[in-house]
C-alpha cells in the first residue's frame, strides 16, 4: 500500500535554529497484509512539541530520548483509527494512541503498543488526548502536584512561563484549581497575554518581549512568588526566581529558550542566582512526567472531568496536513502556537 510519510531530511545542528527544510515529505509503501498481533491504522492527529529539537540532535543529551536518525521516518505522540485488527483487544473503529506514532498516512503498528481512547471523556474533541488530556495535561498536573507545594488556603502566588503555551497555559488554571491564590503568566504577545486573562482567568499576564519584565513582575506579585511553573529558563527564569519567596518552589518543567543551544539540562543558574535560591532555599529539583505514569490514570480522568465541566479551558493550534508538519514544529518553536500545537493529517 502507498503511503506518504514525513523523514528527518538534515540536522540542524546544535546550536542551530530548526526550519521546517529540516523534514521531507515522501511517498512510501507498507505491506498489504496485517500480522497476527498487528494494526492499521489510519493517522488522524500528530503533535508537535519542544522535546523534539533535542531528538533532531545525534545525541539527544538524555537517555530516555532516541535521536531521530536521517531519512528515516520521524515519530511523536498521536492519535489514529484502526482499520483493521488483527489483536485482540482492538477492532475496526476504535481510535488509539501512542507516544512513538510514525509520522505517515496509514501505519502497520503492534497492537500491545497502543492505549484504546474514549471519545467521550473529552466530549468527542479526539486531539484533547495530546494535549490537555495527554501528556501536556499530565505534565501540568503533576508538575504543581509533585513539585509545587501548593496547598489550598495558603495565600500563594504563581508565575508561569510559557504561560500560553501548551503546558503553560493548563498550568496556570490547574495553579488555581489546586488552591494558588494568584496567577500571572508571561508569554511572548499582547494576544496571548489577553488571552490568558480574558479565557483562561490568570489574574495578569506580562509580554515578556514589550517593557521591563522585572518592574511588571514586582507590581504584580507585590507579595512575591510562592511557585514558580518554568518552561522557559534564561533569562525569564533568572528573574522571577530574584522575586521568589523564601522557602518558595520551581517547578521545573522545561528551558525551551535554551534548547537551540549545546548546554546541559537543567543549564544551571547563573552564579548572582544561584546564591538567590540557595540563600532563600528556594527548591528547583529535575521534573519529567514519564517518571510518574503510575499516576496517569488518575490523573487523565481528573482532567478529563475539568475539562467536561468548563473548569480547564483549553486552546490548540492546528495546521492541515503531514506535509506542513516541519512547518507547525518551526513555527512552535517561535511562539507561533497559542496551546497546544496539533497537526491534523486526515485533511
Ligand atoms: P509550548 O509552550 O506550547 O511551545 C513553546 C512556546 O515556548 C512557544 O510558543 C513560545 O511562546 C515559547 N518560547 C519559545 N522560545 C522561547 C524563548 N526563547 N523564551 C521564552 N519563551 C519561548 O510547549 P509545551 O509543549 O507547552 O512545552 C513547554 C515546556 O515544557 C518545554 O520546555 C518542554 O520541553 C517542557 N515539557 C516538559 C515535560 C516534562 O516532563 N518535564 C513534558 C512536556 C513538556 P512565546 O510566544 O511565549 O515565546
Amino acid at each position: 500500500m502507498i503511503i506518504q510519510r514525513v523523514v528527518l531530511n538534515s540536522r540542524p545542528g546544535k546550536n542551530g535554529v530548526p526550519v521546517a527544510e529540516n523534514f521531507r515529505l515522501e511517498q512510501s509503501t507498507i505491506a498489504d497484509t496485517v500480522q497476527a498481533g498487528q494494526v492499521r491504522v489510519k493517522t488522524l492527529y500528530l503533535s508537535v512539541d519542544p522535546y523534539m529539537r533535542c531528538r533532531m540532535n545525534e545525541d539527544t543529551g538524555s537517555d530516555y530520548l532516541r535521536p531521530w536518525q536521517l531519512s528515516e521516518v520521524a515519530d511523536g505522540g498521536g492519535i489514529g483509527v484502526v482499520e483493521e485488527s488483527k489483536y485482540e483487544n482492538l477492532a475496526k473503529g476504535d481510535f488509539v494512541t501512542s507516544f512513538t506514532w510514525p509520522w505517515q498516512t496509514v501505519a502497520i503498528l503492534d497492537g500491545s503498543l497502543l492505549q484504546k481512547l474514549v471519545p467521550q471523556l473529552v466530549n468527542g474533541r479526539l486531539s484533547y488526548f495530546l494535549g490537555a488530556a495527554g501528556i501536556t495535561g499530565l505534565t501540568a498536573l503533576l508538575g504543581i502536584r509533585e513539585k509545587g507545594h501548593v496547598a489550598a488556603g495558603a495565600n500563594q502566588t504563581m508565575v508561569v512561563s510559557g504561560a500560553a503555551g501548551a503546558c503553560g497555559s493548563l498550568a496556570g488554571q490547574i495553579g488555581r484549581l489546586e488552591g494558588c491564590s494568584r496567577v500571572v503568566g508571561i508569554a511572548g504577545t499582547d494576544e496571548k497575554c489577553s488571552i490568558l486573562v480574558q479565557e483562561m482567568g490568570f489574574d495578569a499576564a506580562i509580554n515578556y518581549k514589550k517593557g521591563d519584565v522585572a518592574k511588571q513582575l514586582r507590581e504584580l506579585c507585590p507579595g512575591g512568588v510562592d511557585v514558580y511553573f518554568d518552561n522557559v529558563g534564561g533569562d525569564i527564569s533568572d528573574t522571577v526566581i530574584s522575586q521568589m519567596n523564601q522557602n518558595s518552589h520551581i517547578i521545573l518543567c522545561g528551558q525551551i529558550s535554551q534548547y537551540n543551544k549545546d548546554v546541559p539540562y537543567p543549564p544551571p543558574l547563573p552564579p548572582d542566582i544561584e546564591k538567590i535560591q540557595k540563600e532563600r532555599n528556594i527548591t528547583r529539583e529535575r521534573f519529567l512526567v514519564l517518571n510518574y505514569m503510575d499516576k496517569q490514570e488518575a490523573s487523565v480522568l481528573q482532567l478529563c472531568q475539568w475539562i467536561q465541566e468548563g473548569k480547564l479551558k483549553v486552546r490548540e493550534t492546528v495546521v492541515e496536513g503531514l506535509a506542513n508538519i516541519g512547518a507547525a514544529f518551526q513555527s512552535m518553536m517561535n511562539g507561533g502556537n497559542i496551546g497546544k500545537q496539533i497537526v491534523s493529517v486526515s485533511k
